[in-house]
């Protein structure tokens, strides 16, 4: 393997290995990459390292310990690296050596040209399936009034739909050509017109990349005793993409798990029921009926909006957290943005990154890890320790800093 341009893997600590199969081997003292993030990452790393510490220490008693390695990438990485370099091979050769990782949020602006960050790393290293637990943690404020009725997984296929990033601006001579190539492929009366006035993408999405989401969701349905896996889609109007999303998935489904799954129409006691939904009326079941779901399968698009759709339902952003993964490594994140205005100022809430913790802690197997963070981090909100976002409507809240959060985790554990 080539070196490292910039960065000295820790010595104290051993590589995770995984297998073909994707298995993990796990060893006591694992070094884990950590990209802090742009904004307000360092304020939620911070505090976010010293519960996993503590979880670790707790449930372990010294035998294990998380040897940490600092990469980059985003504003912090280009700083280091220069010459515009926001993801440096640096990173993605470290997540690939050490297999498991975790990020606080990178910026992406607007246009100009800059590839979002997430998406290069996701792609860069086949980070396939984006998987987003959403349930509610009782005291949480919610605009709903059953909120621990959502328990779900989402799913959301990472690496294709619109999201492949195959755009071409309107005007520009690749848009105007592929336009008028795909005219050529039309009847008259659906030719587009005024070409040079369209921009245009690309929407691939394939049965390789959807089965390999879906079968990740039904595994997980099956090592968590789960009742149902929703494949949701906008198969009436896209019937190529994500018409055929919900095809491969039955036939996955089918070919693969038909010892464990049934579909609606044929309903099996103790089997776990595939299902499908059109996207909007999804939205409106996470809704109305929430308790009747319990993973989601999503392609891409759909399964962006709909995770934070869900966030939002059981109390923000704050509390959300997720990870990328694929068959060689896996990268856990917060799924909020860098929230840049309270950059520096120790106050937003760790929570999403934390949770993220919990689940590295159950990819790892370190379960009792896990359950510390999540154990520690519901008392902290029973007892009304929490921070800003949470106190504003929570009645009888005692607003706390970024790292007094963590601390009350941390006490609480
Ligand atoms: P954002 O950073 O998520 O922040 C929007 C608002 O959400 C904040 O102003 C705050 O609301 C609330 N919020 C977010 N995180 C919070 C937390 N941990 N605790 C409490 N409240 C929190 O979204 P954005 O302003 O649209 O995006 C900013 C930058 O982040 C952009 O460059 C975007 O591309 C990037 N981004 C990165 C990722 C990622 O790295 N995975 C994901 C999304 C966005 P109040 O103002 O009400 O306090």
């Amino acid at each position: 393997m080539a070196p490292y341009a910039k960065l000295t893997p820790p010595k104290d600590g051993r590589a995770i290995t995984v297998a073909s199969d994707g298995t993990l081997t796990v060893p006591t003292n694992p070094v884990i990459p950590f990209i802090e993030g742009d904004g307000t990452g360092p304020d939620i790393w911070r505090a976010s390292v010293r519960v996993f510490d503590a979880a670790v220490a707790k449930a372990f008693g010294g035998e294990r310990k998380i040897t940490w390695f600092e990469v980059m990438a985003g504003e912090k990485a280009n700083t280091v690296y220069g010459d515009n370099t926001w993801l440096p091979d640096d990173t993605l050769k470290a997540i690939t050596e050490f297999v498991v990782a975790i990020k606080g949020p990178l910026t992406t602006p607007v246009g100009g040209g800059f590839r979002s960050v997430n998406v290069a790393l996701r792609q860069e290293l086949d980070l396939y399936a984006c998987v987003r637990p959403v349930r509610w943690f009782p005291g949480v404020p919610s605009p709903v009034k059953e909120p621990q009725k959502l328990d779900v997984v989402i799913f959301r296929e990472n690496t294709e739909d619109v999201y492949a990033g195959i755009e071409w601006k309107a005007g520009s001579p690749e848009a105007q050509r592929l336009l008028e190539f795909v005219n050529a492929l039309l009847p008259e009366r659906k030719r587009l017109k005024d070409v040079h006035q369209i921009g245009v993408g690309v929407k691939p999405m394939s049965e390789q990349g959807s089965k390999r989401l879906v079968r990740r969701a039904i595994r997980w349905a099956e090592a968590k005793n789960k009742s149902s896996v929703t494949l949701v889609h906008k198969g009436n109007i896209m019937k190529f993409t994500e018409g055929a999303f919900r095809d491969w998935g039955y036939d996955v489904a089918r070919a693969e798990f038909g010892a464990t799954t049934c579909t609606e129409n044929e309903p099996v006691a103790g089997k776990i029921i595939m299902k499908d939904r059109i996207a909007d009326s999804m939205f409106q079941q996470v809704l109305l009926r929430p308790d009747e779901y319990s993973v989601l399968a999503t392609p891409n698009l759909n399964g962006d909006y709909l995770s934070d759709a869900c966030a939002a339902q059981v109390g923000g952003l704050g509390m959300a957290p997720g990870a990328n993964i694929g068959d060689r490594a896996a990268v856990f994140e917060a799924t909020h943005g860098t929230a840049p205005k309270y950059a520096g100022l120790d106050k937003i809430n760790p929570g999403s990154l934390v949770l993220s913790g919990a689940m590295m802690f159950e990819h790892l197997g370190w379960d009792a890890a896990a359950k510390l963070v999540l154990d520690g981090t519901t008392r902290a909100i029973e007892k009304k320790r929490v921070t800003y976002d949470f106190a504003r409507q929570m009645q009888g809240a005692t607003e706390v800093k970024c790292s007094e959060f963590a601390d009350a985790i941390i006490a609480s554990m």
